[in-house]
């Protein structure tokens, strides 16, 4: 079945059909994170967006090279030009080397990606390994008559750049609006204009990481790594560039002016952001006290949380919301969340255990085709789930006795639910856990029971009363009975 996807382009604000540059072939770049502090669900968004995207383009049948930063240098507090550097302030404060924190939130990032499933990027490369192609870029961007150097640092030159080109069509902001509404902050008589943006900043005394260049020792602006490695590994120009809306302006806005600085013409054709969250109906944020690791959602260790939230039912109560619609969490929508998701799981069990007929009663491939309808109009996850649940209303039917499914459109039936729902929305089966999350531990002690009985069986006694003695000693209460045992653990 040919698909015809359509997506949101931020840039145009319409609706298109997706045509990849080079047929088959999909080049995309979504900003990662910044890594100064743990993941929370304002990362997961962007990246279960993307994602979905990625396995999406990957299940069409494109060869998709995903790339995805990590930025570890430049992005100084405030999102500004002045100010400390998000990175190096973490390590004052927990008195770590710059990389050590890095490192330490990179990893944390990519854990909680794959708890909830999110497929890694072909390359998720760092803003501090691409120092080169930043210089490089700033070359170019300078040679354009673009930019120009005051004090050792580099600034992009805002007001003529948007004199010969286009400026602001992603925003939707004009020059003069913004000039307007801009105060003249400290540390700005080094700009030519309070809009320009610094590409090279140099580094102050005590500014720990800093790099060589032509102009300063110094590291390169935010904005400009995603320039420079977005042209190193998709080239000038590339398919899909995506984010969270709050990227819009200025960092992407910055990005579309220094790439056709640099290179002369515009670099991403169908720009695709996601919208906000937001946490019983309040932006998040760390003043506000509900700033919620990701971490603390999956072990319900943070007092907004009644309980704690598996990743899948993080992943499938994002889904089922619009990527461009602001999505609110409370802990009464994750619980029905969690019961939807328990339903559509229940179902892929009941899948294969159906009673095949001679004739189906059912429309699977009318099913099928709404299904990918919905994914083909610009990703609308909640309608294809939607459907999924018509299917999980004819799965329940077909076991009930009051539907019939053939051979033929059983296969077709399993093949389609679960590629829906196991690679494009990517959910995964999830341990059960029951009240306080002992499933593990449950199904050790049943192991070590039923060990129990058959050394009981093979007369070894001593194993046997060993095995029931160190249990009481840990605090379980072990009861043999007529079909085998039964325990719990003391209180
Ligand atoms: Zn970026």
């Amino acid at each position: 079945m040919e698909q015809k996807l359509i997506i949101y382009n931020t840039l145009s604000r319409k609706k298109e059909l997706f045509e990849p540059l080079n047929p088959g072939y999909v080049g995309m770049y979504v900003c990662g994170p910044t890594v100064y502090g743990n993941a929370h669900l304002g990362h997961a968004r962007p990246a279960i967006t993307f994602d979905l995207l990625f396995r999406y383009l990957v299940h069409l049948g494109f060869k998709v090279r995903y790339v995805r930063n990590i930025t570890d240098v430049g992005h100084l507090v405030a999102d500004a030009d002045e100010g400390e550097d998000k990175i190096a302030k973490k390590a004052e404060l927990e008195k770590l080397e710059p990389m050590e924190v890095v490192q330490k939130y990179t990893n944390n990032y990519q854990w909680n990606m794959q708890m909830l499933n999110i497929l890694p990027p072909s390359i998720e490369p760092r803003a501090s390994g691409h120092i080169i192609e930043q210089i490089e870029t700033v070359k170019k961007i300078l040679n354009s008559g673009y930019a120009y150097e005051s004090k050792g640092s580099v600034y992009f030159d805002v007001e003529k750049f948007a004199r010969e080109n286009e400026y602001g069509a992603l925003s939707g902001r004009k020059v003069d609006d913004l000039l307007s509404n801009t105060r003249e902050l400290e540390g700005q008589e080094e700009k030519r204009s309070p809009l320009d943006f610094a590409i090279w900043k140099k580094a102050q005394p005590g500014h720990i990481m800093r790099w060589p260049s032509p102009w300063s020792d110094g590291f390169p602006g935010w904005h400009l790594e995603c320039t420079a490695m977005s042209t190193k590994y998709l080239g000038e120009t590339f398919d899909i560039h995506g984010g969270g809306i709050d990227l819009i302006f200025p960092h992407h806005e910055a990005e579309i002016a220094q790439s056709k600085a640099a290179n002369g013409k515009p670099s991403v054709r169908y720009w695709m952001h996601n919208n906000m969250i937001t946490l019983n109906g309040q932006k998040m944020g760390k003043s506000l006290g509900n700033a919620i690791s990701l971490n603390e959602f999956f072990t319900g260790s943070h007092p907004l949380l009644e309980k704690a939230y598996s990743p899948m039912t993080i992943r499938f109560f994002m889904l089922q919301a619009h990527y461009r619609s602001t999505l609110d969490f409370t802990n009464e929508a994750l619980q029905a969340a969690e019961k939807g998701l328990a339903r559509l799981m229940k179902a892929v069990g009941t899948l294969e255990t159906l009673k095949i007929s001679e004739k189906s009663t059912v429309d699977i491939a009318g099913l099928k085709e709404k299904c990918y309808a919905a994914m083909n109009d610009d990703l609308n996850s909640p309608i294809a789930i939607a459907h999924l649940f018509d299917g999980v209303r004819i799965i329940n039917s077909i076991n009930d006795g009051a539907e019939k499914i053939n051979e033929a459109g059983c296969q077709e039936l399993k093949s389609f639910f679960k590629s829906f729902i196991f690679d494009i929305l990517g959910f995964k089966q999830e341990e059960r856990k029951d009240e306080g999350g002992q499933e593990i531990l449950s199904n050790i002690v049943d192991l070590l029971l039923n060990l129990r009985i058959e050394a009981k069986a093979n007369k070894d006694w001593g194993t046997a009363d060993k095995i029931r003695d160190e249990l009481t000693k840990l605090g379980f209460e072990v009861k043999d009975t007529k079909d085998g045992f039964e325990w719990k653990l003391k209180k």
